[in-house]
């Protein structure tokens, strides 16, 4: 008779191990649990014999190096025994001791869905425009292939002591009686010999996955596409979570987005503004469009193009786009265009200011 084995404990396990593990299997076994039940005794017996020798710090030593201490020694010539169990029975383990966690805390192992992956993806507005498919790696843990997340080496699984493999505790309380899961093996009904070397137990593995995500035009900064089932591995036959992969949209280097409008400011020319010109607008969606700045166009002023923005993501109309006109005044550095300017001013004195601002002339 290996008593770590009776009481369904690691060799390493400590003083607290041993005590919960006696507690549970008395519970279980106690004579008064069971009267008349032989079986139960002769098992009760084996218990309280394995916990008296192993919570003994000496006594322990003596065992694990070998010597059998005890009438376990002679363990088939007692089978059948009736013994009174106060003998061995802890002094404290008293009824109320044994049923102090009775219906409490019961494991739960109903299914449990997974947990959701959460990641980013970066895309362009041109994206935006177009529409795209965003790839992206997702790291998650799934049940482990080793073991199909039961965390126990193939074949390394054996019966729960305490439950005989049922799984269940049968309580009674005054005449009533309880089933309820197994606290030395949370309900299984194995308890585990080695656990996969694999995963370390866990049940899981770590997994990358790269997944092409649709992304679709219109769509707005910060929103979240959802892949079902490419989440974590969910628990005791639940579903996987999704992986949840949230949008940013990154900056452009000429446009700027409010909603579904575009908004680009348009550098013009002093000659172009006065004169009038056409400027080519490179579009997010690779078709040009042209502007047509009539002339006398002031700086900062703004010409719609209606249903040149970007999709609407709700599928109704697009947005607009809105060029604001920026007059750049030119660096003048050469006589030349320093004498055109001046004759400019000198056939255009009113062309700006009025008399609130009065020209103070001063030799160039
Ligand atoms: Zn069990
Ligand atoms: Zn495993």
């Amino acid at each position: 008779m290996d008593f770590y084995v009776v009481l369904g404990v690691r060799r390493g396990a400590n003083d607290g191990d041993i005590r919960r593990a006696y507690r549970r299997l008395a519970r279980q076994y106690h004579p008064d649990i069971n009267p008349g039940d032989r079986e139960a005794a002769a098992r009760f017996r084996d218990i309280a014999t394995a916990y008296e020798t192993l919570v003994d710090p000496e006594r322990r030593q003596r065992y694990d190096a070998g010597e059998h201490t005890g009438p376990d020694a002679a363990d088939a010539g007692f089978a059948g025994f009736d013994f009174s169990p106060q003998v061995h029975a802890e002094p404290s383990t008293t009824f109320g001791d044994l049923f102090a966690n009775v219906l409490v805390g019961a494991p739960d192992r109903r299914p449990a869905r997974g947990a959701d992956v959460h990641v980013q993806a970066a895309v362009t507005l041109e994206d935006v425009a177009r529409g795209t498919t965003a790839r992206v790696t997702v790291a998650r843990h799934v049940a482990c292939r080793v073991c199909a997340g039961g965390g126990v080496a193939p074949g390394a699984r054996a019966a729960c002591l305490a439950c005989d493999g049922g799984g269940t505790t049968r309580v009674v309380r005054g005449h009533m009686v309880f089933t309820r899961p197994c606290d030395g093996c949370d309900g299984t009904g194995y308890r585990v010999r080695q656990a996969c070397v694999a995963c370390h137990g866990a049940g899981t593995e770590p997994r990358s996955d790269v997944l092409d995500v649709p992304v679709p035009p219109g769509v707005l900064d910060g929103a979240v596409v959802s892949v079902e089932g490419m989440g974590h591995g969910g628990r005791f036959g639940g579903a996987p979570g999704d992986a949840r992969v949230t949008i940013a949209v990154l900056p452009h280097r000429l446009y700027r987005r409010e909603g579904d409008d575009l908004h680009v400011e348009v550098p013009v020319a002093v000659h172009e503004a006065a004169l009038g010109t056409r400027i080519t607008l490179p579009m997010l969606d690779g078709a040009p469009v042209r502007l047509k700045v009539p002339p006398g166009t002031q700086s900062g002023q703004r010409f719609r193009l209606r249903e040149r923005g970007l999709p609407s993501a709700r599928g109704g109309v697009p947005g607009d786009l809105l060029a604001e006109i920026r007059v750049m005044l030119p660096r003048v550095l050469d006589e030349r265009s320093k004498e055109l300017l001046r004759e400019f001013g000198r056939l255009q004195p009113d062309s700006v200011r009025d008399a609130r601002f009065p020209v103070h002339e001063e030799p160039h």
